[in-house]
């Protein structure tokens, strides 16, 4: 429906009902203006009629002559500006003030002359048939004796009164005029005084809607609109506070998820993702930003993920499952898919809209499954190659090669030398289990400790393997260096590199062992040696327990495959770290990064 502004609604009514009212006021003023005024003019023409009637009665009763009427009428007539007419019973009209009285016709079927012979004189308006225009006649019987001798009729041009009444009638309009404009300026007025308010409101609440509650709508200054202004204002406060903690609640809410470790995924019935957390994104290797509202298949390409989702959708209980990923490398997702349950309106029976799913990394945990597992297996297969070893020779002595000294020395020789090997790896296996222990027992002090006195005595336990294989150790190291740490642990750990660096290094070559702080505050030992190096590949195994690059060689040599486990452990507890840098047929070198020491170095 088209609509119309209120202004335009009110405006036309006010002046049209003002307008009426006007018209109805002058119609009736000049209506009751006339009658008063022929009612007066009937009064004032039967007065003068009256005044003029013993006059005429007298000469009419004189008899015959009735000239002297007509005279008398002209006469008295043409002051008094009325016309004076004077008829006989029969009708014969024997006096008038305006025209000879024989050229007038009979009068006897004039209204007022058989009104006021009827001796009910009243005034009447018509045309006059004598003169052609509209006349008021007013006629009374004129007696003596109580014999009718004839009827003087006193008339007026009714033209006249007319005229006076036009004039009073173009006042009045003229008067109605400048009302229906002062009523129209002022109904204007009241019309804006009512729609401005409403303006105001309007502008208001658009402001509202827009968002801008701050903006606070004036009272005015009637009642209804400033209830109605208290009452949005009131809704606006309300709706400000509401979106505030519908806005806090959801930053809240988004604060949680992004700060979560775990990867949260929910999608709706028709699998659109509604929520995805960074976690999630990155778990899942799927863009965060643009996530949300996409279907979950275009946002993740893993076909288990999407299996679980479906699973739970059909059982409508929550699922679990295990997600690996190749990208590129292999890590494990532990997924729990639940219904998502509407919570809203509180109270009411939660329905279904989707499904919730939380990922957990769970890499680093297999991974050290594994290695555990691997480890068991390792020292199993470590433990019973000496032990096998030893049963076999023992089993041969029993059989009968303890008759033959020379095999017996032989053979219990290897027997002690398998005994050795066995003691080693139960050696390296304890302490390896010391070193895991919880980091903060109290028996592990870090203290300052001069580095280079360290170095030096490590050296010194490697001294009879150097000599046996003719080797060189080339130590550097300011003596002042000084950092945090355990003397013994950090000897043991350098007793390992310098010993791995003895075993793989070839006769006559060189070692270095060097201690420098770097320019970033660190303290870094150095093993450095010119050996056959290590393979690229063997790299970022080769601090894990019982790794070897040359199982057989290690073993010739001696090797329990822990002592570089060792190392890792004990820089650990130092809060450092251990590295390896090595190309195959170059030599390797071994660095111990010890973190900032505890005082600058000092000269000796
Ligand atoms: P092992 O007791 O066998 O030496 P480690 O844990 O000390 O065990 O060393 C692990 C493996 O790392 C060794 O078996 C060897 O293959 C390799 N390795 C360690 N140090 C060196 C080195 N200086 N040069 C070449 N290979 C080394």
């Amino acid at each position: 429906m088209h609509k119309r502004r209120l202004l335009w609604q009110l405006f036309p009514v006010y002046l049209l009902t003002m307008l009426l009212t006007l018209l109805a006021a002058g119609w009736y003023g000049s209506r009751t203006l006339k009658e008063f005024y022929y009612e007066k003019t009937g009064g004032n023409l039967m007065s003068r009629a009256r005044l003029l009637e013993e006059e005429i009665t007298r000469q009419l009763a004189k008899g015959e002559d009735y000239h002297r009427i007509d005279d008398l009428c002209e006469r008295l007539g043409g002051p008094a500006s009325t016309r004076l007419t004077v008829i006989l019973p029969n009708g014969r009209v024997v006096g008038d003030s305006e025209k000879p009285a024989d050229e007038m016709e009979n009068h006897a079927d004039r209204p007022e002359i058989i009104a006021a012979l009827a001796g009910t004189p009243h005034p009447s308006v018509r045309p006059s048939d004598t003169l052609g225009i509209d006349m008021m006649y007013v006629a009374i019987p004129l007696e003596r004796d109580g014999r009718v001798l004839g009827v003087l009729r006193t008339s007026v041009p009714v033209m006249s009164i007319e005229g006076s009444l036009r004039a009073v009638r173009w006042q009045v309009a003229g008067g109605v005029l400048v009302v229906a404009i002062l009523a129209a300026v002022a109904s204007w007025f009241l019309a804006r005084r009512i729609t401005q308010p409403l303006e105001q409101l309007k502008r208001g609440a658009e402001q509202f809607a827009r968002g801008d509650f701050s903006h606070r709508l004036p009272t005015g200054d009637s009642v209804e609109v400033a209830a109605l202004s208290e009452t949005m204002n009131q809704m606006a406060a309300e709706l400000d506070a509401r979106l505030r903690t519908v806005i806090r609640q959801r930053n809240e809410v988004e604060a949680v998820l992004s700060s979560m470790v775990e990867g949260v995924v929910a999608v709706d019935q028709r699998h659109r993702v509604i929520t995805l957390n960074q976690a999630g994104a990155r778990l899942l290797t799927a863009n965060f930003e643009t996530a949300r509202g996409r279907s979950l298949e275009e946002v993740v390409r893993n076909p288990r993920l999407l299996a679980l989702v479906e699973s739970v959708f059909s059982e409508k209980e929550a699922v679990e499952d295990e997600i690996v990923l190749y990208d590129p490398d292999e890590r494990y997702l532990h997924a729990q898919g639940t219904v998502l349950r509407d919570m809203e309106p509180p109270g009411a029976r939660p329905g279904e809209i989707g499904v919730l799913v939380v990922l957990h990394d769970v890499t680093q945990l297999r991974r050290l499954e594994r290695v555990r597992r691997d480890f068991v297996a390792n020292v199993s297969h470590e433990l019973r190659t000496p032990i096998t070893s030893i049963k076999g020779f023992v089993e041969t002595l029993l059989d009968g090669a303890l008759q033959q000294p020379d095999d017996a020395v032989r053979f219990l020789s290897i027997v002690a030398i398998q005994t050795d090997r066995l003691n080693a790896i139960i050696e390296d296996l304890l302490t390896l289990s010391r070193l895991e222990q919880d980091p903060q027992r109290t028996d592990l002090t870090l203290e300052p400790g001069r580095i280079r006195e360290i170095l030096e005595s490590a050296v010194a336990v490697c001294e009879p393997a150097v000599t046996e294989k003719d080797l060189t150790i080339d130590l550097t190291c300011d003596p002042g260096l000084q950092a945090n740490v355990n003397a013994a642990l950090l000897e043991q750990a350098v007793v390992n590199l310098v010993g791995n660096a003895v075993k793989y290094s070839d006769q006559g070559q060189t070692i270095h062992v060097e201690a420098e702080q770097v320019p970033s505050g660190e303290i870094v030992l150095r093993v450095r040696d010119h050996g056959c190096g290590i393979a690229r590949e063997h790299l970022p195994r080769l601090f894990e327990r019982f790794y070897r690059v040359d199982k057989a060689r290690s073993r010739k040599l001696g090797g329990t495959g822990l002592g570089l486990a060792i190392v890792k452990h004990i820089m650990q507890l130092h809060g450092g770290r251990a590295t390896v840098q090595s190309e195959p047929g170059e030599g390797s070198i071994f660095s111990l990064h010890l973190p900032h020491p505890v005082e600058a170095s000092e000269p000796a």
